[in-house]
């Protein structure tokens, strides 16, 4: 029943308009050559409202041979700059007029709030391929300064298109996680297969008609829709696929790496965190409470640089606790499509469960819950935004990624103390630190090992700013300049001047 929508009118609130829930493949829109499908569920009540195609190796083998005859004829690579720029710009602009539309099938397919999807998501999305649509003309290479005594050389580098970008994205922030990726990609002149989360495939799905319509060639853009361990791991095993992009979890980042040494594809990786927040005693109380808050509970806490780890000095340990405490009992949870809502569900039944797998085992392994730690109602997953307090530093709940709204919340007695116990971890995505002493903010910025680091503020990203892990948080930088680096090769070329 691929393209079916099941019982859409008993659905609350407005009806998305769905995409075509089949495949963007070259010129064609196929089902699964299987014939299977996944069904779509909406995570604020639990019903399934579609199917998307579940594609599988065969599947990935087309949209691979598309992507690849795409390069190899350079339809793509080869054409102006300043048009390929255009068609960027004009994709930025579909989206944009497609707002509401796709903040809506944002909130049907993961389950946040449509006015979340719209703040955020889309335009996020708008913003890269923006961004991007001014990078096409300006891939600069450099002249080489050579020193050799005897002759005389030319030599210049010129920066290529890495040639075939399979792409695999989340399903916490779906359009932007692809956005990311293909808008980097195209600007480079790469032609790309996106593999989308099983969870969340239809924005992707629109994206990719609306970049055909504003103008990408046939086959420069597929999507294959389908389970990670089929059609991902098909895609990341293809010999024509020259480059990986993959954001995800941290466990299937390292099985990538390890496929991908057989050819020494290149990888990009944005993988998991287990980001701190540290308040110092002189930081504006008034911020702190809802700052701590929000750095973990926005988008029910599935958000990879989510602060999950609140290092609090002594003195002032309680009054944080309780104003942290506070804001997060002031937030309202529930339905995605209620504009009085502030937090959603979580994305699966399987991700609740998950989450309140931890819960239980925060308690267990002695912590104590000072609010929250339990889920709402019974249809849909909702879990009320919890914090821990006396957790031990070894236990699963200080350690591990839980992807949902669960803090821990510990004392620190200095900056050296603070320092050791936020870097006392193998994650490096990003850190927080709240204090008014500003030699004091940026010489602790200097110590930690995390990619981005905010001060008296957290979560602001940008097209402007690399975005990326130190240790087992990934490999590169996404958006800015930087991330063009993962989607390009260096060419030397030196010629003997006779
Ligand atoms: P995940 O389970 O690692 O899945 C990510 C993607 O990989 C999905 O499309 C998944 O497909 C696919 N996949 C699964 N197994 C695969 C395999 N063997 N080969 C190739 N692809 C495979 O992660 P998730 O649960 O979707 O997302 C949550 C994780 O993403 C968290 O750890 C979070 O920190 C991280 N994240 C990081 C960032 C960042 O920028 N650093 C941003 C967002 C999320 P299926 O969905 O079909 O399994
Ligand atoms: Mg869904």
């Amino acid at each position: 029943m691929s393209g079916s929508i099941v019982a859409l009118a008993e659905l609350n609130g407005p009806v998305p308009v769905l995409p075509e829930l089949r495949m963007v493949i070259g010129g064609g829109r196929p089902a699964a050559a299987s014939g299977k499908e996944i069904p779509v569920e909406d995570p604020s009540d639990s019903t399934v409202f579609a199917t998307v195609p579940a594609g599988d190796a065969h599947d990935i083998d087309n949209a691979v041979r598309a992507a690849r005859d795409a390069f190899d004829r350079q339809i793509w690579s080869g054409m102006r700059p300043l048009e390929r720029s255009r068609i960027l710009e004009n994709i930025a602009r579909k989206l944009e007029d497609h707002a509401d539309e796709l903040a809506l099938l944002e909130s049907y397919d993961n389950g946040k709030t449509v006015h979340h999807a719209k703040a955020v998501d889309v335009p996020g999305a708008v913003d890269i391929f923006r961004y991007m649509a001014g990078w096409c003309t300006k891939l600069h290479g450099h002249t080489n300064p050579m020193s050799s005594p005897e002759q005389k050389y030319h030599s210049y580098t010129v920066r290529e298109p890495v040639g075939v970008v399979g792409a695999i994205t989340p399903w916490n922030y779906p359009i932007i996680m692809a956005a990311w990726k293909v808008a980097t990609a195209l600007a480079a002149g790469c032609t790309i297969v996106l593999k989308p989360s099983e969870l969340t495939s239809l924005t992707a799905l629109r994206m990719a008609e609306l970049a055909l319509e504003a103008g990408v060639p046939e086959g420069v853009f597929n999507v294959v829709t389908g389970y990670g361990a089929e059609a991902g791991q098909a895609l990341v095993d293809h010999p024509m696929v020259d480059k990986i992009a993959f954001t995800g979890s941290t466990r299937v980042g390292k099985s990538i790496v390890q496929s991908a040494s057989r050819d020494l594809k290149r990888v990009s990786l944005e993988l998991g965190g287990k980001s701190p927040s540290l308040v110092f005693a002189d930081a504006d109380m008034e911020k702190v409470g809802i700052g701590a808050a929000m750095a973990i509970f926005f988008n029910s806490g599935q958000i990879c640089q989510v602060a999950s780890r609140l290092y609090i000095e002594h003195s002032v340990f309680d009054e944080v606790v309780e104003a942290v405490s506070k804001a997060a009992q002031s937030f309202t949870i529930g339905h995605g499509r209620n504009p009085d809502v502030m937090i959603g569900p979580l994305v699966s039944n399987t991700q609740m469960e998950r989450v309140l797998g931890y819960i239980d085992s925060g308690t267990q392994q002695g912590g104590e819950v000072v609010t929250g730690g339990k889920r709402v109602g019974d249809r849909g997953y909702f879990v009320e935004p919890t914090v821990f307090v006396n957790s031990d530093p070894d236990s699963k709940v200080v350690r591990e990624e839980i992807f949902g709204p669960v803090l821990v919340a510990m004392p620190f007695k200095d900056v050296e103390d603070v320092v050791r116990q936020a870097n006392d971890t193998r994650y490096g995505l990003a850190a927080n630190i709240w204090t008014r002493d500003i030699s004091r903010a940026h010489l602790t910025a200097s110590r930690l090992q995390a990619g981005t680091v905010w001060i008296n503020t957290h979560g602001v990203v940008d097209v402007s700013t690399p975005f990326g892990g130190f240790k087992e948080s990934g490999w590169g930088r996404e958006m800015s300049a930087e991330s063009l680096h993962a989607y390009t090769e260096t060419k030397t070329i030196t010629a003997l001047l006779s």
